[in-house]
């Protein structure tokens, strides 16, 4: 939807198509970066994500049972007023989905599309009925992960599952015992990771809410709901006491949902009248808190790209393969850097490894209290490493707050 209004705001015919018979969100919460939140203020959904969204002013993570910090993420070392914005899902898809209809753009839901095929000068989709639809000039492939477009890429993917994932769930936010405006984790070793975020609401739920998760190997998951949810409260419970009240609203195994990750990217996210933003182009786990953050990323290169492309004074019209160059050449460093980041600092917090958990435990914290490092890290964590933003017209300068 976030590139669908940014090639509207271009001036470009964009026709959406879900899977699902009525657009819906899946899944609880994440952090909006200052990347993703100066995208959808130019998007035009800056001051209603801010209202239903809540500011977070840091990330905390501590090592248990010695209760050592091994994560901590200010935002104001990058500057002033400069935060990330934690949000429902159904949040981000409600801000999202009243642009598209406040600008009339057309939705065909309940058509999962399987294909493309090709004419001379346009392309056709074609959904799970074999109904084709078009003709098209360009499909953009938003489908996520899993797409069912990728052997249309100039180099389809490598996807690999990785081992942990985690179940999530949202609840109401407890007014006590937890930071207002902080990403709270626990890590036993790498094999246990909690957390809690606040989350702020959305209009289907009449409190704030918080998003709370368990790793977990996938694998395992089976195992974990056969052992019962009084096993693994009393886990839970003793790396982290003060979860009782959010322990409290869990009384079925089925308010958890389990999310699987998996890790690829494309190297030239194009191919034929197609090109391929968000997750469809570079999935990963979330443990660097990007994904969503790259897909709004993505969708506005997409549409500088094509607007650029327009707008060049050249002897030659540009050709949409040049322009879909442009737009991956646009989004390249970032990509690379951030998807080689995520791998490579995954297993720190997300595996079998005492010796990563070590490393992570004895280096961590004395590093990142570094001037350089510090800043660093926190540029990581914000996705702000490499100016992501200024390639594409856009900076930070219009999202900062004092709050
Ligand atoms: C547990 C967890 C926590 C996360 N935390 C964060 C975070 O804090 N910050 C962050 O930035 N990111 C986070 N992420 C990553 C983020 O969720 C993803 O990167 C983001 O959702 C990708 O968006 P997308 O639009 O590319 O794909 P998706 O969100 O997967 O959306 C794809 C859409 O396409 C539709 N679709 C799929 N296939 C078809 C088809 N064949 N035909 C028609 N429609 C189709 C789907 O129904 C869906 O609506 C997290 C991910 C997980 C799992």
């Amino acid at each position: 939807m976030g590139a669908a209004v940014a090639l509207h705001m271009q001036g470009h015919n964009v026709f959406l198509f879900e899977r699902f018979e009525a657009p819906r969100p899946l899944g609880s919460g994440i952090i909006l970066q200052p990347t993703g939140l100066t995208v959808l203020k130019a998007l035009g959904c800056g001051d209603a994500i801010l209202k239903l969204g809540h500011i977070i002013n840091s990330m905390s993570g501590i090592s248990m049972p010695a209760g050592k910090c091994v994560l901590n993420v200010d935002y104001s070392s990058l500057g002033h007023g400069m935060h990330g914005l934690a949000v429902h899902r159904a949040a981000l898809f409600e801000v999202l989905y009243a642009r598209v209809n406040e600008l009339n753009m057309p939705v065909l839901t309940d058509t999962e599309i399987v294909d493309l095929k090709h004419s001379a000068k346009h392309v056709d989709l074609v959904d799970s009925k074999g109904k084709h639809h078009g003709p098209f000039d360009l499909v953009v492939d938003a489908s996520g992960a899993k797409s069912s477009l990728h052997t249309h890429a100039q180099t389809p993917p490598a996807r690999r599952m990785l081992k942990y994932g985690a179940i999530w769930s949202s609840l109401d936010w407890p007014e006590q015992g937890f930071r207002k405006h902080v990403l709270d984790q626990r890590y036993v070793a790498a094999h246990t990771m909690v957390g809690v975020l606040p989350i702020g609401r959305h209009s289907g739920v009449s409190c704030n809410q918080a998003a709370f998760f368990w790793s977990l190997p996938s694998d395992d998951y089976a195992k974990w709901k056969n052992q019962g949810l009084d096993y693994w409260k009393k886990q839970v419970r003793s790396i982290w006491p003060e979860t009782e009240t959010l322990l409290d609203q869990i009384t079925s195994a089925d308010q958890l949902t389990l999310a699987q990750y998996g890790h690829h990217t494309l190297s030239k996210p194009y191919g034929k009248r197609i090109v391929f933003i968000g997750d469809s182009a570079h999935a990963t786990s979330p443990q660097l808190g990007q994904g969503a953050n790259m897909g709004l990323l993505d969708a506005w290169a997409l549409g500088y790209s094509l607007s650029f492309a327009q707008g060049a004074k050249t002897s030659q019209p540009l050709t949409l393969e040049h322009t879909l160059q442009t737009y991956a050449i646009m989004r390249r460093l970032h990509v690379r850097l951030f998807q080689t980041a995520s791998l490579s600092l995954t297993p720190f917090y997300q595996s079998d490894s005492r010796l990563l958990a070590l490393l992570r435990d004895t280096f961590f914290d004395p590093v990142s209290r570094l001037p350089v490092a510090r800043k660093l890290v926190a540029g990581l964590v914000t996705g702000l490493l490499t100016d992501p933003l200024g390639r594409m017209g856009l900076s930070t300068d219009s999202i900062t707050t004092n709050k």
